[in-house]
C-alpha cells in the first residue's frame, strides 16, 4: 500500500496593533497578570464591543499579501464555548463570511515552486491565558491577552509532508513580519499552529478521516508531532486498522515525545455559531483596499533578488538575511555606513550569528549599525587583526561603546610598523636556528612556525601578513 500524506493549516497570528480588538486595553505583552483589562474584554453584563479599525486594516494586508479576495461587506458572529479562558462563554469570530478568502502562497521547495491555495482569513478575539499551578489543586486566569486581535489563516489541504508545511509557516511568518501585521513572536505566541492531517492511498481522491492537533508553538513542535502522528497512523493503515482513526483533536506532549488525545473534534454546529447583534455590519470601502494595496511593501522574495543584484553577496547568505526583516535591515543599515557589502554579509551571518545562537530567531542584534560597519573597516584596513576584530565583536555585543574605543581599552591595535617588527623577527630567528635550517631543507612549514613564534611575541597584534613577508625574507639570506 503506497499511502500519501495530507497536511492542512490553521494558524493564528496575532495583529500588531496598539489596542485590543474591541476595546482600548494594551496588546502589550507581558505585564502583571489581568493588569490590561477592562469591563469590555472581561465581558461584564452591560458593556458592548466598538471594532478596532486598525485590526481590520491589517487584516485585508494580510489578506492582500496573501493573493486573497476581500470581502466587502462583513459581518462578525458568536462562537460558544465554556471554558475559564474565555469570560463572555463565547469569542467573537467570524463564521460563514470570512473577511478575505480564496488566495494563495508560493512556496520555495528546494528550487521548485509549489502553489498552496488559502481557504479564507477571518478576524477574531484572543482568549485569555490558563496558568495551572504545579503543586496545588489551581489553575489561575490571565485576562490580558483576551481580546486581542487575531487572524485565522486556513490552507486548503495541500501540504503533502511535514516538512513542506514547516517550509510553508516559515515563509508566511517571514510575509506577515515584512508587512507588519504581526511581530510573529513564536515564543511570545503571537504565532500559532493548529495542524490537520490525515493519510491516504495514492490515486485516491477522498479524503479519510483527519486528526487535529492544537496550539504547536514552534516550528520543530510542529515538525516532530507531524512526523509522529504521520508514523502514528502509518502503523494504523498498513496493519489494516485504518477505519479505527477517529476524528479527534490531539496535543503535543513534549514529555512523551508524541500526541495524546485532547477531546474528540467538535463539529461546527457544537458551537451554536450566531450573529453578534453587538456589532453593525462592516462594510469596507474599495478605496481603503486600494490604499492598503499601494502601500505594500517589498516583499521577502523581491527584496532577496533585490540585495542579490545590489549588493552582489553570496545566495545562502542572502537567504539567511531576509528570513528576519530586523537582520535584513540591519543589514542593509550596517552597508549605508560604506564598507564593502561582502564582509558585512560575511560578518553578520557567520561571526554575529555565532554569537547570537541559542538566543531565539527572533532576537535583536543590540550592536549599533554604525559600530558594526566601523569595527568591519579596521579589520578591513589591517588596523587589527582578524581575531582582534571577533574579540572586539564579542565586547560590543555586552557594551555600548564604539569599536575604537574597545581597541583603545584592551590594546588590539595591530603592529604594522615594519621596523618593530623585523627586530622581533630577527631574535626569534637567533633563538630557533633549528627552524631556519629545516627550511633550508626544504621544509616550507618551518616559516609558519616562525611565523606563529612572532605573533605570540606580539600577543597577537603583528601583522600575520607584513610577519610572513620579513621572515621570508630573512630565512632566505
Ligand atoms: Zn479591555
Amino acid at each position: 500500500m503506497r499511502l500519501e500524506t495530507i497536511i492542512g493549516l490553521e494558524i493564528h497570528v496575532e495583529l500588531a496593533t496598539k489596542s485590543k480588538i474591541f476595546c482600548n486595553c494594551s496588546t502589550v505583552f507581558g505585564g502583571v497578570p489581568n493588569e490590561n483589562t477592562c469591563p469590555i474584554c472581561t465581558g461584564l453584563p452591560g458593556t458592548l464591543p466598538v471594532l478596532n479599525e486598525e485590526t481590520v486594516k491589517l487584516a485585508i494586508t494580510a489578506g492582500k499579501a496573501l493573493n486573497c479576495e476581500i470581502n466587502l461587506v462583513n459581518k462578525f458572529d458568536r462562537k460558544h464555548y465554556f471554558y475559564p479562558d474565555l469570560p463572555k462563554a463565547y469569542q467573537i469570530s467570524q463564521f460563514d463570511i470570512p473577511l478575505c478568502k480564496k488566495g494563495y502562497m508560493e512556496i520555495d521547495l528546494g528550487g521548485n515552486q509549489k502553489i498552496v491555495n488559502i481557504t479564507r482569513v477571518h478576524m477574531e478575539e484572543d482568549a485569555g491565558k490558563l496558568i495551572h499551578l504545579e503543586n496545588e489543586p489551581v489553575t489561575l486566569v490571565d485576562y490580558n491577552r483576551a481580546g486581542v486581535p487575531l487572524i485565522e489563516i486556513v490552507t486548503a489541504p495541500e501540504l503533502r509532508s511535514p516538512e513542506e508545511a514547516v517550509t510553508f509557516l516559515k515563509s508566511l511568518k517571514t510575509i506577515l513580519q515584512y508587512t507588519g501585521v504581526s511581530d510573529c513572536k513564536m515564543q511570545e505566541g503571537s504565532l500559532r499552529c493548529d495542524v490537520n492531517i490525515s493519510l491516504r492511498q495514492v490515486g485516491q481522491e477522498t479524503y479519510n478521516t483527519r486528526v487535529e492537533i492544537k496550539n504547536l508553538n514552534s516550528f520543530r513542535e510542529v515538525l516532530k508531532a507531524l512526523k509522529q502522528e504521520e508514523k502514528r497512523q502509518r502503523e494504523l493503515y498498513l496493519h489494516g486498522k485504518g477505519d479505527t482513526i477517529q476524528q479527534e483533536t490531539r496535543r503535543w506532549d513534549e514529555n512523551k515525545q508524541n500526541t495524546v488525545i485532547m477531546r474528540k473534534k467538535e463539529e461546527s454546529q457544537d458551537y451554536r455559531y450566531f450573529l453578534e447583534p453587538d456589532l453593525g455590519t462592516l462594510v469596507i470601502e474599495e478605496s481603503m483596499i486600494q490604499g492598503i494595496e499601494d502601500n505594500l511593501p517589498e516583499f521577502p522574495r523581491a527584496r532577496r533578488e533585490r540585495i542579490l543584484k545590489q549588493y552582489g553577496i553570496k545566495e545562502d547568505q542572502a537567504d539567511l538575511l531576509i528570513r528576519e526583516k530586523h537582520m535584513i535591515n540591519y543589514f542593509e543599515a550596517v552597508v549605508t555606513f560604506g564598507g564593502n557589502p561582502l564582509e558585512i554579509s560575511n560578518w553578520i551571518t557567520v561571526e554575529l550569528f555565532k554569537e547570537l545562537k541559542g538566543k531565539g530567531e527572533e532576537v535583536r542584534i543590540p550592536i549599533k549599525p554604525k559600530y558594526l560597519a566601523e569595527l568591519i573597516k579596521m579589520v578591513q584596513e589591517e588596523s587589527i587583526s582578524r581575531p582582534a576584530g571577533k574579540l572586539v565583536l564579542k565586547e560590543l555585543l555586552v557594551k555600548d561603546k564604539s569599536p575604537a574605543e574597545i581597541v583603545g581599552e584592551k590594546d588590539l591595535e595591530q603592529i604594522s610598523d615594519v621596523q618593530e617588527l623585523e627586530t622581533i623577527a630577527f631574535n626569534i630567528i637567533t633563538e630557533n636556528p633549528q627552524a631556519v635550517e629545516d627550511y633550508k631543507k626544504g621544509k616550507a612549514k618551518a616559516v609558519g612556525y616562525l611565523v606563529g613564534q612572532v605573533m605570540k611575541a606580539t600577543k597577537g597584534q603583528g601583522n600575520p601578513q607584513l610577519i610572513k613577508e620579513i621572515i621570508e625574507k630573512e630565512v632566505q639570506k
